[in-house]
């Protein structure tokens, strides 16, 4: 009989594939599966010579093909497929076995399939994987949830395959239930919030300072050597540095400016909302992808709704601005984002340890940044913190920008240019710095017209009053 495999793979798409072939380069005997066979057969084509793989077609010779307790990633379209793969294990798993979740599937439906799972006696993993197909290879960032037990079961084999900073795998047990996935959600709600950062601070080079994208480019690549040295600078410099072959343009200059997305960052922002936690940066970024996309709208509005056109003088005597502003946004999204992890963990007792996930986003995934170590060096000095903000090293990172920063959008704003993402975060740190904002007279309306209460800085108690009739 042939040996048994120690882990599998059931979705051989890109991801899956990749993990496959990532697991096996560490010399682990992978079984892999895939709904549609003819994939598995071209998998192994492709692929089979390079590690211990054993295909199966039937999910029956899958299970079978595994040592137990078995230990299945499975990799496949997230949402109603995830439970149609688990409906069709169940049957054929024994107690204890383990049935790993590696795709984007939204924490709740984790916690489900973790009580579903349990209650027919199988150990359910929710495990966030970033880092896109190469860092599948490669090297992933892995964020495991789940039964802290079942991840000691793959421990070895998940840090052996994860991406390494400074000698340190980029995985760590998350929490119990939904954590992981969580965590995950909240990793691609910072990206998108990194993401249109970047796109402001190239539309202000462009239409403000007015610079050319290749131009552009080369300061995105200067930047990528100082504070902000991290994946996504690294990749805009080449990105805006690309000429298309069929018009000798730059490509960004030809491509839609149409954002797609896959729905994780309106996730966190609704998340955030329920929560009750300010998460202005990751939200404006999902709107602003949402604008982006009413093309024909925006077309039609364009010759119709007035205000200032931009100059695209060049002056760069806006650029260090730019960079500052950048950063101090940045600092306000992750210090949001780091928030809404922290009020997550309390709200599900996750005990989270947020030095943890700043350390295993240092490598492997797309957020992938230097900044993190300052993160992670601000947990571990305070793991208790409410905001990054208050850190010495983020309080005098913005205290230095912030000059900058305000300039920046009253230059934007003069000229035109929408930067939903810089200027909520600063209204965000300008309202997080206030003792006293202006929500004393939010509270006096919601009394006059809902009798709602309010309470008073000078006695204890809630007060209601009369507004019409009172004194
Ligand atoms: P995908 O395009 O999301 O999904 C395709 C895979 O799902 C195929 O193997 C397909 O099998 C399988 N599948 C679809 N419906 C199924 C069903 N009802 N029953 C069984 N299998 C089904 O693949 P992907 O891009 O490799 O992503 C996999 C997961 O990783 C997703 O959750 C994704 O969000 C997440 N993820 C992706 C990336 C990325 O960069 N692509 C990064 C991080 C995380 P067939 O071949 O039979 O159609």
């Amino acid at each position: 009989m042939a040996e048994k495999s120690r882990i599998g793979v059931t979705g051989l798409a890109v991801m899956g594939a990749n993990l496959a072939r990532n697991i096996a380069s560490r010399g682990v005997p992978v079984a892999v599966h895939n709904r549609t066979y003819a994939k598995t057969e071209q998998f192994m084509a492709d692929y089979g010579a390079e590690g211990d793989f054993t295909a199966s077609e039937s999910v029956k010779d899958f299970v079978d093909s595994l040592e137990t307790p078995r230990k299945i990633i499975v990799m496949v379209k997230a949402g109603k497929p995830v439970d149609g793969v688990i409906e069709e294990l169940t049957p054929l798993l024994d107690e204890g076995d383990i049935i790993i979740d590696a795709g984007n599937s939204h924490f709740p439906d984790t916690v489900r399939r973790t009580a579903e799972c349990e209650a027919n006696g199988l150990r359910f993993m929710g495990v966030g994987v970033s880092g896109g197909e190469e860092g599948a290879l490669l090297g992933p960032s892995i964020m495991p949830g789940g039964d802290p037990a079942a991840y000691e079961e793959v421990r070895e084999i998940f840090e052996s395959i994860a991406a390494v900073v400074d000698g340190t795998p980029c995985v760590t047990h998350v929490g119990p239930g939904g954590a992981g996935h969580y965590v995950k959600m909240v990793h691609n709600g910072i990206e998108y919030a990194d993401i249109q950062l970047i796109a402001e601070a190239y539309d202000l080079l462009t239409n403000v300072v007015g610079l050319d994208a290749p131009a552009v480019g080369k300061i995105f690549e200067e930047w990528n050597t100082g504070d902000l040295d991290s994946f996504l600078i690294e990749i805009t410099g080449k990105v805006l540095a690309k000429t298309d072959a069929r018009t000798g343009r730059p490509l960004v200059d030809v491509i839609v400016d149409q954002a797609g997305q896959k729905g994780t960052g309106t996730w966190t922002a609704i998340d955030a909302l329920q929560l009750g936690i300010p998460l202005t940066g990751i939200t404006e970024a999902v709107f602003a992808r949402g604008l982006s996309a009413l093309r024909s709208e925006r077309k039609a509005a364009a010759g119709v709704l007035a205000g200032p056109t931009p100059s695209k003088e060049v002056d760069e005597s806006l650029v260090e601005d730019i960079r500052l502003a950048l950063y101090a946004s940045k600092v306000v999204a992750y210090a949001q984002g780091f928030a809404q992890m922290r009020a997550a963990s309390v709200e599900n007792g996750w005990d989270l340890k947020l030095g943890e996930m700043a350390t295993i986003w240092r490598g492997g995934c797309i957020i992938r940044a230097r900044f993190l170590n300052r993160i992670r060096e601000a947990y571990d000095e305070h793991p208790d913190l409410d905001n990054l903000l208050m850190v010495p090293y983020f309080t005098e990172a913005v205290a230095n920008a912030q000059d900058a920063w305000r300039r920046v959008i009253v230059k934007a704003t003069e000229q035109g240019v929408p930067i939903p993402a810089f200027s909520s975060s600063l209204s965000y740190y300008d309202g997080y710095r206030r003792e006293r904002g202006p929500a004393n007279l939010i509270q006096g309306l919601r009394d006059f017209f809902g009798a709602h209460t309010y309470k008073r800085i000078d006695a204890e108690g809630s007060f209601h009053t009369r507004w019409a009739q009172d004194g």
